[in-house]
């Protein structure tokens, strides 16, 4: 999905095909799609995990997401684009 080692993460990905809708939010742990319904889910947390994924993440990966995902806050508090590594 991602082309080259970096990419702008903010989370966000248009969607151009079938979809006539915007905007949707991708999952950080598995990079799917995360619908308004999929963010009510206990398991969803920002940049971190959705229910698809939550069960299948190791609290050491939640802790990393976790970690990265107070830096886009903190970056977006800053008016930034922060680049990432891609970790997969
Ligand atoms: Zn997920």
């Amino acid at each position: 999905m991602w082309k080259g080692e970096c990419f702008v993460f903010d989370n966000r990905v248009s969607v151009k095909h079938d979809l006539a809708v915007g905007s949707y939010f991708i999952c950080s742990g598995c990079r799917n799609p995360i619908s308004p319904k999929d963010k009510k889910s206990k398991k969803y947390e920002e940049g971190v995990s959705c229910s698809r994924c939550y069960d299948t993440l190791t609290n050491t990966q939640k802790t990393r997401f976790r970690m990265r995902q107070r830096q886009i806050t903190l970056a977006k508090r800053v008016g930034k684009k922060h680049k990432f590594q891609k970790e997969f």
